[in-house]
């Protein structure tokens, strides 16, 4: 295993990491508690687009992965606030058939309607991408291997919203992932910046590797994921509508709390009865998380994880221990997924391997 940071898990080659002279990331040393407003107070907001509501059936729509964070959103809406929210899930046809009965399961739990949108835009572009990344297999276009995911949920709330007329939108962000920057910032010229140094990253990782471009199809899609979130702020104006994720602001991420709901009133089911809640969604995803462990040496756990550090819910040795259970995925599920994404898994494993020889092995 690597060496981290002295406070929490992030390991010390970490993208634009800081070491103070104790061994202490700049992460750490600015961290500061937040004060979380609460429900009352988030009641108290949301009386404004409550007011412009027409829809006679729901109060809200809330975007939802089946993931925990928004699962804990949506029991929060009907629980605490006691709101009529539309659940509104975006299939993008990778998603295990575990998290998908847990999804229906807690929309019968807690009453909701749920609907659910399929789309192919991911599946229709994986192949190439993965097929193209292998071929330069490098972190820096890991991003390219999700193309098309995105543009299957990130204006789906807001389209049913509207349809609705309804005006309120929750979203299950957390600013737990608003920290997993690594992730865009790699790929950046620098490695840091806004729009146009990720454009200039961009055209550079695409002059490194032709073949992640020669597929019109998934090229016009890399573009339209570029410009969703432009449409996606135009049609939030255009419609008045106020899209709000607690976890920012009201209420606090607790994942003990999170996952007692999930597990005991919700009857959320894991595979191989695995306790961790963590990323169980779509296995694109699971796959990226897995490709930047083994082109990087960390991945998103190591940032969640030293978060729950800072914010007291977990010592540094818990996280430690966690980090060893989480990142080593049996290689069969992962050749699972390759080969579902249209590739030859042992030929995909065997390059992989040649450049970023295992440490398990
Ligand atoms: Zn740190």
């Amino acid at each position: 295993m690597k060496d981290f940071c002295k406070k929490c898990v992030l390991p010390i080659d970490y993208l634009n990491i800081k070491l103070d002279e104790n061994g202490i990331c700049q992460w750490c040393r600015d961290y500061k508690q937040i004060d979380y407003l609460g429900a009352d107070t988030l009641l108290k907001d949301i009386q404004e687009p409550l007011s412009r509501n027409t829809s006679k059936k729901y109060d809200c729509v809330v975007g939802f992965s089946g993931g925990r964070d928004s699962t804990f959103i949506l029991w929060y809406v009907v629980k605490i606030l006691k709101l009529r929210p539309l659940a509104v899930f975006s299939d993008d046809l990778f998603i295990p058939e575990f998290a998908y009965d847990n999804i229906k399961n807690t929309a019968q739990v807690l009453g909701v309607d749920l609907k659910i949108i399929k789309h192919n835009y991911l599946k229709k572009c994986v192949k190439h991408h993965l097929s193209a990344w292998i071929k330069r297999p490098v972190a820096e276009t890991l991003m390219f291997i999700n193309v098309g995911e995105r543009l299957g949920y990130e204006t789906l709330v807001e389209q049913e919203a509207i349809k609705e007329g309804v005006k309120l939108i929750f979203g299950g962000r957390s600013p737990i992932q608003s920290e997993e920057t690594y992730k865009t910032d790699i790929m950046k010229i620098n490695h840091k910046g806004g729009r146009s140094s990720w454009f200039l990253g961009w055209c550079k990782q695409v002059l490194l590797n032709p073949a992640l471009i020669m597929n019109p199809y998934c090229l016009k899609l890399q573009y339209l994921e570029f410009m969703i979130t432009r449409k996606k702020e135009k049609m939030i104006k255009k419609h008045n509508l106020v899209i709000i994720h607690p976890y920012y602001k009201y209420v606090r991420w607790e994942e003990k709390t999170i996952e007692n709901i999930l597990f005991d009133e919700l009857n959320w089911k894991m595979p191989n009865d695995a306790k961790t809640s963590g990323r169980i969604g779509c296995q694109i995803d699971t796959l990226r998380q897995y490709l930047f462990y083994r082109t990087l040496g960390y991945n998103d756990y190591n940032v969640d994880l030293s978060v729950l550090i800072r914010d007291n819910q977990i010592t540094r040795e818990e996280a430690i221990n966690k980090l060893k259970e989480v990142q080593t995925l049996p290689v069969e599920y992962i050749k699972m997924i390759v080969n579902n994404a249209g590739i030859d898994a042992e030929k995909f494993m065997k390059i992989l391997d040649e450049k970023y020889p295992s440490n398990e092995n």
